[in-house]
């Protein structure tokens, strides 16, 4: 890391989920302060994150009541709440922001670290798909970058750095197929919270675990990826790979592949994220490439609907990918409750997709808005798919 990047701390957000306790390790092996970590709740594992990182500023967005008293009680002044405190601390001057809140809410505190010149190390996708248009324009308005943390995304990065954006033919984002690869619509029908709670290769929070058994992580990802590279939909496209060792491929006009290769750690693309352009050791066991043989497979988009409804919201373009997140956002929750079966979840997107009017964003409010216009639609088709059914 050059002298500039030393003088950098770090921001958790989202730090009592899968993303923001392992930045919090990666944090620790680079040594660098973290000086700001938040959380939805005011939960003991937020102080369990308090405890981890001595003198950094907390907030916690929604707690209870008595969350609030004990947070208070032990951290003091340390400690503030609500959604605006997030937006503070997100634009806390000079730091890199890691964004691992899940949902739209990750928009806000994208912007705003944006805005405020600093770098996010985003996992938080859903900002770019509630939001792709504003988060753009943010990041190319001022001195603020985003980085990409989602695997996938890292590896796509780390393939295009030195590369110039006429010379690459084709994204080819790796999918591990989730835990019903090569199932049938038919046997989808009947599949429990716990199937599909257990993911092959990556242990993650429960939406994107739900969003990968469904194909609709890989839709955000296509529309994700569209945002980030600034690439048309045309030249993206999806692999099935179940191991999970190639993290995504570019292919160059010149028939060059280059792929990015690994353990499935999301400890790696954090790191990355923070250290870019360096690198810094991670002590890993070299990686033993004749382990597993390395498979490929085309996606079965019959069976998994939702990955075409990913590309046809990025082509609609707007506030069309707003829409498939809030729906999927609703549609999920009620999946996990068991208001809905699996193989609804689609169907339920689509209807809201049908449903809420397309418009063009430009602030964060008009992306929020949407968000919850769609929330709302897709609550009432869950009522009418539950009365249905
Ligand atoms: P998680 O459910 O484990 O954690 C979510 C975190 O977000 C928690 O700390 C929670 O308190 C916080 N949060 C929720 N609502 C909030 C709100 N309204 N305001 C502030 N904070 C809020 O989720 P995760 O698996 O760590 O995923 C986080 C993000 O990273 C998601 O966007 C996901 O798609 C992305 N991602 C995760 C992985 C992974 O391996 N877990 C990989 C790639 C991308
Ligand atoms: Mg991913």
């Amino acid at each position: 890391m050059d002298g500039t990047a030393q003088l950098k701390t770090l921001t958790v957000l989202g730090v009592t989920g899968s993303i923001g306790g392992q930045a919090l390790d990666v944090a620790a092996r680079l040594g660098i302060p973290v000086t700001g970590i938040a959380a939805n709740r005011g939960s003991d594992a937020l102080l369990a994150a308090a405890e981890r990182t001595p003198g950094a500023r907390v907030v916690a967005v929604a707690p209870t009541g008595e969350e609030a008293t004990k947070l208070r009680s032990i951290l003091g002044d340390a400690v503030s709440f609500g959604h605006e405190a997030l937006l503070e601390l997100a634009a806390t001057p000079d730091s890199i922001v890691i964004n691992g809140i899940v949902g739209a809410a990750g928009l806000g505190p994208t912007v705003a670290a944006l805005n405020a010149g600093n770098r996010v190390g985003l996992a938080n996708k859903e900002s770019l798909i509630a939001g792709g248009p504003v988060v753009v324009a943010a990041a190319t308005a001022g001195k603020g970058e985003i980085v990409p943390v989602d695997s996938e995304h890292s590896a796509l990065w780390q393939c295009l750095v030195g590369e110039t954006a006429d010379s690459v033919r084709r994204l080819i984002l790796t999918a591990s197929g989730g835990p019903f690869r090569g199932k049938t619509s038919q046997d989808l029908e009947h599949v429990t919270v716990e199937q599909a709670l257990a993911h092959p290769t990556w242990s993650m929070g429960p939406r994107i675990t739900i969003d990968s058994a469904t194909l609709m992580n890989k839709a955000f990802e296509v529309i994700e990826a569209h945002y980030l590279f600034a690439i048309p939909y045309d030249q993206i496209d999806v692999v099935v790979h179940p191991q999970s060792i190639v993290h995504s491929i570019v292919e160059f006009t010149d028939g060059t592949l280059k792929a990015e290769l690994g353990d499935p750690d999301m400890r790696v693309p954090i790191q990355y994220a923070i250290t870019y352009p360096e690198r810094a050791p991670a002590n890993l066991e070299p990686f033993d490439l004749t382990k597993a043989p390395l498979v490929f497979e085309a996606a079965d988009r019959t069976t998994f609907p939702c990955l075409d409804l990913g590309y046809e919201a990025g082509r609609r373009g707007g506030s069309a990918p707003a829409v498939l997140n809030a729906a999927d956002e609703i549609e999920v929750a009620a999946f996990l409750e068991g208001k809905i079966p699996f193989v609804a979840i689609p169907r339920v997107v689509e209807s809201a997709l049908e449903a809420v009017p397309l418009v063009q964003l430009s602030t964060v409010d008009e992306a929020l808005a949407v968000d919850a216009e769609a929330r709302r639609t897709a609550a009432h088709h869950v009522e009418l798919n539950m009365r249905a059914g």
